[in-house]
């Protein structure tokens, strides 16, 4: 038992992952397509539901506490613009680079070429129809902005609305600060909060191996590798865009402009990229993402707890690649010719798009719609298009996600150095074996 804990986190979730898409497989092709999902579903799934529900539970409370507490540490109200600014900044250019990765690995792989557009005919589109009207029911961009100012902050915090959560904290956090001596029970009340909320995250990290373990399994039991009889191309362009964009974009902001070594980098955001990877919601794993950013990447809770809620809504790197990848992929499979400027549109419309998705499953192919639309493809193709992919989103989904995840990570370690607020030692610690 003791030998148990002494063995590093990260350890054993790597473990538990394999392990679970191993038995996940094996049931698959013992039990065979059909029995094995429902099978995993019933025997092992309830650990991974048991698991997810704890993670989501840190979810309000951590953002909230650690969140008001980081405003109060600032001292200064005005260290958040640059904090902001400095944080949207390379949010918006990691961005960009990764729509200009999966681009270019589209236009390279021609993930759709094999295809031919009667292959889309027998596509069922009414579940993502369903899916898609609530998607976009969360209204345009001016409409989501004034949203982000809730009415009513505890129903905020009932509701889990990150966005107006981080609102209502920061305003909270500078009411504190302004009323000085007055504020002091307040900013010791949060701080202390704010601990003890970290240390409860702990307890349910450790959690982790087994819930990592039992999600896995139940998608590969339900999925298998199914996706890659029809998808493999566009599976491999989206994986490998997506490790290309985590060691070249983030190992360049890492090395090349922080100049900090890379393999703590990549060791101390491990579990959350597990999570992430057998979640596929960015927004369920952002306690663990907080936890690991503050506690293996030395960032201090302020900027952690700010900069990765928000990141967690608007940074999707991984998505952003995904969705240029799906535009080429569907003009290729319906023979539509893309020209230079559809390329620009559908740039465009992937940032756009990544920002406006929700951290949960699925969220960026549903709401791809709208860059299919920019290479020439009427709404009825555009639907089919997704719909024709949509079974098989999973594994692409884990994949992104575990990008979107490692990109806030990057963003925050840079922010926290650029604010001062990084102790280089917690990080350097990763370096061991
Ligand atoms: N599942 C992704 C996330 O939570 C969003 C997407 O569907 O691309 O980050």
């Amino acid at each position: 038992m003791k030998s148990w804990f002494k063995i590093d986190l990260w350890k054993r979730v790597m473990v538990a992952l394999v392990l679970g898409l191993g038995v996940g497989i094996a049931l698959r092709y013992g039990m065979g397509p059909e029995e094995s999902g429902a099978f995993a579903k019933l025997w092992i799934g309830w650990l991974g539901e048991l698991f997810l529900r704890m993670i989501k539970m840190m979810i309000i409370p951590l953002v909230f506490f650690t969140l008001v507490s980081g405003v109060i540490a600032m001292g200064d109200p005005k260290k958040l613009g640059s904090l902001g600014g400095r944080a949207m900044g390379m949010y918006l250019g990691t961005t960009a680079v990764a729509v200009t990765i999966g681009l270019l690995m589209g236009t390279v792989m021609q993930p759709g070429a094999s295809l031919e557009p009667e292959m889309f005919q027998a596509v069922d589109v009414s579940a993502v129809e369903a899916k898609q009207a609530s998607a976009e029911a969360a209204g345009g961009l001016v409409d989501r902005l004034l949203r982000v100012v809730p009415t009513n902050p505890f129903e905020a915090l009932g509701n889990g609305d990150v966005l107006q959560v981080i609102f209502f904290s920061i305003m909270l956090g500078i009411g504190i600060l302004m009323a000085r001596d007055k504020g002091k029970p307040a900013a010791n009340f949060f701080d202390a909060a704010a601990e003890a909320i970290m240390k409860m995250t702990v307890i349910v990290m450790e959690t982790a191996p087994f819930g990592v373990f039992a999600l896995m399994a139940v998608v590969m039991a339900d999925k298998g590798f199914s996706i890659l009889q029809s998808l493999g191309l566009l599976t491999l362009a989206l994986y490998l865009s997506c490790v290309l964009h985590i060691a070249i974009t983030y190992g360049g902001i890492i090395k090349g402009i922080l100049r900090l070594p890379l393999k703590p980098f990549y060791r101390g955001v491990t579990d959350a990229q597990a999570v992430a990877y057998s979640t596929s919601s960015s927004g369920a794993t952002l306690p663990v993402t907080i936890t690991c950013v503050n506690e293996n990447l030395g960032v201090d809770k302020s900027v952690a707890s700010s900069v990765l809620p928000l990141g967690a809504t608007i940074n999707m790197d991984g998505t952003a690649i995904y969705i240029g990848l799906v535009a080429l992929f569907g003009a290729q499979a319906l023979d539509v010719a893309v020209t230079p400027g559809h390329y620009f549109l559908v740039a465009i419309m992937a940032t756009l798009v990544s920002i406006g998705a929700a951290g949960i499953p699925s969220a960026g192919l549903l709401l791809s719609a709208a860059a299919l639309e920019q290479v020439g493809l009427s709404a009825e193709q555009s639907i089919l298009v997704i719909g024709f992919i949509y079974p098989f989103d999973r594994l692409l989904d884990m994949m992104r996600t575990l990008t979107n995840v490692t990109g806030d990570a990057a963003v925050a370690t840079a922010v926290g150095k650029w604010e001062g607020v990084f102790n280089e030692e917690v990080y350097r610690a990763e370096d061991r074996l």
